[in-house]
This record gives C-alpha cells, structure tokens and sequence, in this order.
C-alpha cells in the first residue's frame, strides 16, 4: 500500500495534451475515482500510475519517492482492465498465480495464496476452469484476484465494469468496494460513469480536457460543484441552466427577474448562468409560471419539462404524487440554498451568491 503523489504532471503526444499539468494527493488506502468524459485524460493518467507510459512533464511520486523512470513491472502495480485479458488456454487457478511466476516462491505456496485471493473474491470453487467457461462476472472477479496476488502498493481499475450487464454492475460495485476496504489497498478507478465513481470512491477527480476541474465527495460535486463542466457531469437528469443578467441584487432574463440572496461585492453587473437541479425543483402556490411540455415517467420519478419565461425547465416528483399533465399551468419554485449561479464566462461558480425564486402568484 502506497500513499500517491502527482505533481505538475503532464502527458503530450506531439501537438495533443492528453494530461495537462495536474496536481494530486492520494492518502494510502483510499479509494479514488477519476471521471470524465472520453477523450479527458483519464486513462493517461493511469498508464502514467502504471508505468506503460512514461510523463513528458512532472513526476510521479509512491510512498514520497520519484517513480517516473521505475520500469512498470518494478511499481507494484496491479491493474483490472475493462477487457479482462485473461490467457484463454490457462485454467483460472493458473491465471491468478501467474504474476508470481518471476517470484521465488514455492509452487505450494503460491497455489494456497492463489486458493486465498480466489476465496476473497468468491471464485474459489472455479480453479480448475478455463476462462472460456466462465460468465463475465466470474471472469471478471479472475481478472481482480490475478491483480491483487502480489499485494499491490496500488490497485488501478480501468472501467472495469463497463462489459457486464446492469445487474451485474451493481453487485460488482459493492463486492469491488468491500474487496477493496478488506485489503486496505490504495485505488483508482477511472470511469465516465457518474454513478460508479458516486456508489465507489471515497473522493472523486473530476477530468476535464487534460485537466483537473474538481477533487472531492460526491456530496462536494454534486452540492457544491466548483464549475459548470461539473455541475453538468454530476446529476440525471442533468442541472437546469438559465442564463441570467446580474442587475445589482437581482437576476434578469427576458421579462422575468429573480432576487438574489446574500449578494457578494463583487461584479454586480454580469453574465451569469444559473443552475437548479430538477430534483430541487417543484410545484408551488407561487413561483416561476411554467407550462408542461412532456411528462416522462422514470421508474420512482416523473420527469417533467415546461416552458417557462426562462426557458425549459426539467424538474422532477414522485411518482405517487406526480399530478400534472401536458398543458397543465403552475409554478415552479426552489429553496434559494440549492441554486448555484456561475460566471458565464469563465464557467466558475461564483461564492456566496444565490437566487430566490420569484414569490409572485400572477404572471
Ligand atoms: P480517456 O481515458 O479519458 O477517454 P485518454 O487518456 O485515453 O482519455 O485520451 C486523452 C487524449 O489523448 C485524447 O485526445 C486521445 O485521443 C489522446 N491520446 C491517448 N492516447 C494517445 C496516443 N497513444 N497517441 C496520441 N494521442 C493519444
């Protein structure tokens, strides 16, 4: 087990800059989850943790000591990709003990760590199988149990979850978190899925092209998203976004205007964005009027978007006490605690500000 450090660092392949000058501590046993969408950086980064891609820019740090020309297989690393790339000709036992096969160890030895790691990851009557005879889930279980043989300083996930079914996902999601706080093991998950890193991690990386948008609990980036890049990634339905004019102490667009609530001294004449999330969102004696445009039943949730003077709003109810129809005529309010207004420009949230929803009964 390994504390993790990043500092300043960079990866570029001739004109694309895959990671760009990134900075981060990971605490020995904790589990973190980068995420992001395709394309951010995610994946570099871990090939960097690793070893399989040497940094153009910065340094790596395990344990305070510089990694960065310390050959893969020296690191101590284990990985779990999204394919499992097990050796389809070995049995299960045979691929779990094979990180040892360099290890002077006794065949006996290795065999009972083999059979301990098996039990650990409940695959321990499939030893004599060849992977070919195993479901996904199994073959995925080999693939974690084959990485945490060695006792790894560090445990790296790459999707690891992204080829089984729905229902597998989430009873993997749970053995991956209990299997990791057994081990006390340091780990990165890296994922594009908002829930997995949500359910998962203790702390969250959020990735945005190369950089780092926000490092955080999942309650910091959900409730206090520091840009609209994140408020955007976190949430499902996603945040609703009105772009506003900050006229002294209150917000304009078109002609409806809200108030807004511990107005700071900053800029007060500025393009802001404002964001409510559907869920915080609801019907009111008084409040924004709005108009339902659909309605969209989602399980334990009705989803619906109206038309309103701001422009379409999404908000969600229970199922059991969705009322509303299309066409239907009524207001939408919001606890001012739960609106998070950003700089348009700059997409940053800006601090201590909020907005009231209108207290008006007449349109
Ligand atoms: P993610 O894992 O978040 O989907 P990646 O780390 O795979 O993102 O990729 C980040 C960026 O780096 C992308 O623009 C990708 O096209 C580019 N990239 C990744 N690997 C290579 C490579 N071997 N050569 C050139 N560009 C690459």
């Amino acid at each position: 087990m390994a504390s993790i450090e990043l500092k300043d660092l960079s990866k570029a392949w001739n004109q694309v800059v895959a990671v760009d000058a990134i900075d981060l501590a990971i605490t020995d046993g904790e589990f973190l989850a980068i995420l992001g969408p395709s394309g951010c950086g995610k994946s570099t980064t871990l090939f960097m943790l690793a070893g399989i891609y040497v940094p153009t820019g910065g340094e790596i740090r395990f344990d305070g000591a510089r990694v960065n020309e310390v050959e893969a297989r020296d690191r101590n690393v284990g990985i779990v990709f999204q394919s499992y790339a097990l050796y389809p000709n070995m049995t299960v036992m045979q691929n779990i003990m094979f990180p040892l096969r360099f290890k002077t160890i006794a065949k006996a030895e290795a065999e009972s760590k083999a059979q301990a790691v098996a039990e650990l990851v409940q695959v321990g009557e499939l030893l004599a199988r060849r992977p070919g005879q195993l479901s996904g889930g199994q073959q995925q279980r080999v693939a974690l149990a084959r990485a945490i043989i060695k006792e790894p300083n560090l445990l790296l996930l790459d999707e690891p979850l992204s080829n089984l079914d729905a229902t597998l996902r989430l009873t993997m999601r749970t053995e991956l978190r209990r299997i990791q706080r057994e081990l006390g093991v340091t780990t990165i998950l890296v994922t594009h899925d908002q829930i997995e890193a949500t359910t998962m991690a203790d702390r969250i990386v959020c990735m945005n092209k190369g950089r780092i948008e926000q490092v955080g609990s999942a309650d910091d980036l959900y409730a206090r998203p520091r840009s609209t890049f994140v408020a955007s990634f976190i949430g499902s339905p996603p945040i609703n976004f009105v772009d506003m004019t900050r006229d002294g102490d209150s917000l304009r667009s078109g002609e409806e205007s809200l108030e807004l609530v511990s107005a700071n001294g900053a800029d007060s004449r500025a393009s802001v964005r404002l964001g409510v999330r559907p869920e915080n969102l609801r019907a009111a004696a008084s409040g924004i009027p709005a108009i339902v445009h659909s309605v969209e039943p989602m399980g334990r949730e009705v989803l619906y978007v109206c038309d309103t003077p701001l422009g379409p709003l999404r908000f969600l109810e229970p199922f059991a006490d969705a009322a509303h129809g299309v066409g239907d005529s009524l207001r939408l309010t919001f606890d001012s605690r739960q609106s998070i207004i950003f700089d348009a420009e700059s997409g940053n949230r800006i601090d201590g500000l909020t907005a009231r929803a209108p207290t008006t009964t007449t349109a």
